[in-house]
C-alpha cells in the first residue's frame, strides 16, 4: 500500500473529532476524568474542583442526571443524605474546618454540592463575586438546602434583586470581623488565619 492511501486509511479509522463541549458541562466531563475523582460510591462522584477557592475544595456530584438544584423534589431526600455521609468521611479525611453547601444560582450543569476549607486562601479566588458567593448566603448550606426541601418539596429560585444585592455585599472576613478594602487587602489579611 502506497504511503498516500496508507494515510487515507489510517484517518479513515480515527473517531471522527468529537465536537466542542458548552463550557456549562464541564463537570460532568471532569466526572469520567480518574485525575480529578477524589471519590465514588454507587450513585456519587467526588471531583476536585478545577479551579479550587480554597485549600481544599470539592465538588459532590449525583451520578443521576440532575441538571441543578432546581430539579430536586422530595423524592431526592435519600440521594441527599447519602451526600451528607460523604461529606461525614471527607471531614474525618481532612484536619481543617470543611464546609459543604450549594450556589444559589450555579453556573455550572448537573447538581453540584461543594465542599470547601474555611482559609479562602487559593489563588483562584480573585474577584469579589467569587468571595461572596461563598460567605453569604449565597452559598445555600447543606443543612439549609434538606431543611428547605423537606418544607417546601422543592429549592426556590432566588429572585435577581437578592442575587445581585449578595454579589455586591461590602467584602467581610469570614474568620473575624475585618472589613477589607479592596481584594488584595482580604487575601493578604487571610494569611494571618493560617495555623
Ligand atoms: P457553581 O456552578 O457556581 O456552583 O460552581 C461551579 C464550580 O465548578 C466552580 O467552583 C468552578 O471552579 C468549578 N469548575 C468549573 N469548571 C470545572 C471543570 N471542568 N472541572 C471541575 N470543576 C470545574
Ligand atoms: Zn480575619
Amino acid at each position: 500500500m502506497s504511503k498516500r492511501s496508507l494515510e487515507k486509511e489510517e484517518n479513515s479509522n480515527r473517531p471522527a473529532k468529537e465536537p466542542k463541549k458548552h463550557w456549562s458541562l464541564g463537570l460532568v466531563e471532569s466526572m469520567k476524568d480518574p485525575k480529578l475523582i477524589y471519590k465514588e460510591t454507587k450513585n456519587i462522584i467526588v471531583i476536585k474542583d478545577k479551579y479550587p477557592k480554597a485549600k481544599i475544595h470539592y465538588l459532590v456530584l449525583p451520578r443521576e442526571e440532575i441538571s441543578s438544584i432546581f430539579k430536586l423534589n422530595k423524592s431526592h431526600l435519600d440521594l441527599l443524605e447519602e451526600f451528607g455521609s460523604v461529606f461525614n468521611t471527607i471531614k474525618e479525611e481532612h484536619d481543617c474546618e470543611l464546609r459543604a453547601g450549594f450556589h444559589a444560582v450555579p453556573s455550572m450543569h448537573r447538581l453540584h454540592m461543594h465542599v470547601i476549607s474555611t482559609d479562602m486562601n487559593s489563588p483562584c479566588l480573585k474577584t469579589k463575586i467569587h468571595w461572596n458567593s461563598f460567605t453569604t448566603s449565597f452559598f445555600i448550606l447543606y443543612e439549609d438546602l434538606i431543611n428547605n426541601l423537606t418544607k417546601d418539596g422543592c429549592i426556590e429560585k432566588m429572585s435577581n434583586e437578592t442575587h445581585k444585592s449578595l454579589m455586591s455585599t461590602p467584602l467581610k472576613c469570614n474568620q473575624c470581623s475585618f472589613e477589607p478594602k479592596n481584594m488584595p487587602q482580604l487575601k493578604q489579611h487571610l494569611l494571618i488565619h493560617i495555623k
